[in-house]
């Protein structure tokens, strides 16, 4: 249902072309729920930017049940890391579930229905009257989530959603995914840099190279579809699937993938401080972040 093929990205200004994505080839079948995960760096925003049609590509080509992925499509939805750029403040929870809903100009009835159903969903049905500002991380987190869920997505893009919400939050955010997945039905695809949280997530863990970036691997995940934080992470073969994984990540950062790493300005594996030179807000709203791999991507937001 979701093709990507020989996806490409150069960005160039400044006097230097930085080649984020050099080849990608990937498929998505429907409802499949496939996380990704790659160094700092390799382009993994890039691609769900070309992904949801926010960005050209440079070459290649994304496509939706056949369809070229040119601009935004109407049945796709993205989370990104940044909620607190993403969420208005002057808007209610309500308010900001129900935006895109009147964007997409649905009666007035409809809307409060699938608002209602998706704050519920995220367990956030007390708090609609509230601001995000008023709310913790997780919780605002669980309002873009839930805008995302009310917007009836076929496919949901997510680009490290938890990076900077606290490790128990986290656990209940990734539990909640698994559980609208399978609710609703939708394909997913998960960004993430945590191999934990790829591991317990995915039906599938796609693990990209340093820059210039290729698919240097493409793990199934043959773990019970019944999940646990407790049962699924301690399980013998959980143990085994993240040390595969694991592995993977390291040869990509040790330039296993592609040989020849050049063009990439930042350099791959390392490129923690890559922070967007487009967005120079990139760091904001990143407080907090629990890992060493804080990672100021991008969001949607201006642009
Ligand atoms: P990731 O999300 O995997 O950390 P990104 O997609 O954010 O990686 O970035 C991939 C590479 O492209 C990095 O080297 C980054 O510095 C560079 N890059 C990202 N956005 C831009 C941009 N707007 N202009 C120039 N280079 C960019
Ligand atoms: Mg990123």
């Amino acid at each position: 249902m979701l093709d990507v093929d020989g996806l490409r990205k150069t960005y160039s200004g400044r006097g230097r072309e930085v080649e984020a994505v050099r080849d990608l080839t990937f498929r998505l079948g429907e409802g499949e729920l496939a996380c990704l995960v790659g160094p700092s760096g390799c382009g993994k925003t890039t691609l769900l930017k070309c992904v949801s049609g926010l960005m050209r590509p440079t070459a290649g080509t994304v496509a939706l049940d056949g369809r070229p992925v040119t601009g935004p499509p109407p049945d796709m939805a993205v989370v990104f890391q940044e909620y607190g750029r993403s969420l208005f403040p002057w808007l209610t929870v309500r308010g900001n579930v129900e935006l895109p809903l009147k964007e997409k100009r649905l009666p007035k009835a409809r809307r409060r229905e699938l608002v209602d159903g998706a704050l519920e969903a995220v367990g956030l049905a007390h708090a609609g009257a509230r601001h995000p500002w008023e709310l913790s991380g997780g919780m605002q987190q669980r309002v873009a989530i839930a805008r995302a869920i009310a917007y009836e997505p076929r496919v949901l893009l997510m680009d490290e959603p938890f990076a900077a919400v606290d490790a128990q939050t986290r656990a209940d955010l990734e539990d909640l995914i698994r559980g609208l997945w399978k609710r609703f039905s939708m394909t997913v695809l998960f960004v993430t840099h945590d191999i934990d949280e790829a591991v317990y997530l995915g039906q599938r863990v796609i693990v990209l190279s340093a820059s210039p970036t290729v698919v240097q691997d493409d793990v199934r995940v043959d773990l019970p579809d019944e999940r646990d934080q407790l049962t699924t992470r301690s399980a013998p073969r959980f143990a085994e699937l993240r040390a595969q994984v694991y592995r993977e990540i390291q040869t990509a950062k040790n330039g296993g993938g592609p040989s020849g790493a050049d063009g990439a300005g930042t350099g791959g594996a390392e490129a923690d401080g890559a922070a967007d030179p487009d967005d120079p807000e990139a760091d904001k709203g990143t407080g907090g972040a629990d890992g060493p791999e804080r990672t100021p991507t991008t969001t949607g937001g201006p642009r």
